[in-house]
């Protein structure tokens, strides 16, 4: 009741949700009898969960932020929903978002622009500013997002909040809307690190529905918030760390890059060492990145033909029916990108273009193999800057898509990360949020975990 009361107070002002449930008090009771009865709750028992629009769960919309969708009501859960459900996870409803993800700040939505709720006038990042919003003011306990290319990370830094970006192939993508599947990922947003990995470890583990779904075990997340050595002096003793120095230069606000500087000097005090990397091909991440993504979504977002799901154009013809439920349905970012995907895929293109970001994309990969080698993990920022104002870059694409350099890069890679709050920048009379960025090895989540813990 006190999370609802939150939620409808604040929702007027940021506008994180799209759909609210109408149950949740019925199975917040459903719990409470269970526990009264000494029956098996689970993990997340009676934890007012958020889910993003593009995650599918049963009753309930989902739109991933488009008109297109409008209307369409899944009929199954999304793994990730149906592993938080039976952990005793309570869906309170699906947040707001950039249309089919693309966007960093959810101005791209095509229902209505979320707010940063440290400062109303500036946007709380994205694609999964609703999630990030949410869980930063109170609205729900943890959430779900996606990240594709930083839309966990980035709204995680943008929100003061925690935010986690698993392995690719570490949670199922089952259920998730598909913007560019090679990059895709499930991820989760939290007010700790250690509600984060509770909600890791709900949702993760093989998927016989996901055939990119890994097979590893799934370890512990939460066991090592119980453990003794989270009371040790020098708890990162004898660990390396680097700090990727193509990500604290002249194109990065100087408050960002104290706070990252504070980040390490604390780092350093528990005990590990701090030392600059370099990675050649880092800035080459963000071109491939848009080649590839806007090439994955022109394929996927066929399937939104009018026909099979959401919105169908009223047309005689079947093929004015195809083009103008597209027509109508999708927003202008998400057609530029459909262009921009079909162009690099095209017949005189492909080498040029698609193909050429295949192989940055394998340099990228070998890069953090080789950073990763020689260090536990490696530290940036989850963004060049602290939010900004809601329609600032709104008309800029490109100024918007460069605001995703931190990020990109580990999708490409497939690598976990994890956003911790770390510091604020002073804007005018506002403070605002900024988190640090920790990269680890393929699903070595648990070791982002510990470290991402001393901050809290
Ligand atoms: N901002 C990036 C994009 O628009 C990343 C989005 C995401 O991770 N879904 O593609």
């Amino acid at each position: 009741e006190s999370h609802l009361a939150r939620l409808n107070l604040a929702e007027p002002r940021l506008r994180s949700f799209l759909h609210v449930s109408d149950s949740v008090l019925r199975e917040a009771r459903e719990i409470d009898e269970k526990i009264h009865r000494n029956e098996e709750t689970g993990l997340l028992a009676g934890v007012l969960v958020g889910v993003k629009d593009n995650i599918c769960a049963i009753n309930m919309p989902a739109t991933a932020g488009s008109k297109l969708l409008q209307g369409y009501f899944p009929p199954f859960d999304a793994t990730a929903v149906k592993k938080v459900k039976q952990s005793g996870g309570i869906v309170v409803g699906k947040t707001n978002m950039d249309e089919f993800g693309m966007g960093s700040t959810t101005e791209r939505s095509s229902y209505q622009v979320t707010a940063n709720p440290w400062d109303t006038s500036r946007v709380p990042g994205g694609s999964s500013g609703g999630s990030a919003a949410a869980v930063s003011a109170g609205q729900c306990v943890v959430s779900l997002g996606s990240d594709t290319g930083g839309s966990v990370r980035q709204p995680a830094s943008f929100c003061g909040v925690v935010g986690l970006k698993p392995t690719y192939g570490r949670v199922s993508r089952y259920g998730l809307m598909a913007y560019a599947s090679s990059l895709d990922v499930i991820g989760c947003f939290g007010t700790s690190v250690a509600d984060a990995a509770i909600l890791l470890h709900a949702i993760s583990g093989h998927d016989k529905l996901d055939a990119t779904c890994s097979k590893l075990d799934v370890p512990d997340f939460t066991a090592q918030f119980m453990s003794a050595s989270l009371l040790d002096s020098q708890p990162l003793k004898g660990l390396k760390i680097g700090l990727i120095r193509e990500t604290v230069n002249d194109g990065v606000d100087t408050g960002v890059i104290s706070s990252i500087q504070g980040a390490a000097l604390h780092m350093e005090a528990l005990g590990c060492t701090v030392t600059e990397v370099s990675l050649p091909s880092f800035s080459l991440g963000l071109p491939a990145y848009y080649i590839l993504a806007s090439s994955e979504s022109s394929s996927n977002l066929s399937r939104y033909d009018g026909v099979r799901y959401g919105n169908r154009a009223a047309a005689e013809e079947l093929s004015n029916l195809y083009g103008d439920s597209r027509a109508q349905g999708f927003g202008p970012e998400v057609k530029m990108r459909i262009m921009m995907g079909t162009y690099a895929l095209s017949a005189g293109y492909y080498d040029a273009y698609y193909k050429r970001a295949q192989q940055v994309r394998t340099l990228v990969q070998k890069s953090f193999k080789s950073a990763l080698a020689e260090n536990d993990i490696l530290i940036s920022p989850a963004a060049p800057s602290a939010a900004y104002k809601i329609g600032e870059k709104k008309n800029d694409p490109l100024a918007m898509y460069a605001g995703d350099i931190m990020t990109v890069n580990v999708n490409l890679a497939g690598l976990p990360a994890l956003v911790v709050p770390c510091g604020f920048v002073n804007q005018g009379k506002t403070r605002l949020p900024v988190g640090v960025q920790m990269i680890g090895a393929a699903f070595d989540e648990d070791k982002l975990l510990r470290i991402g813990h001393i901050f809290e």
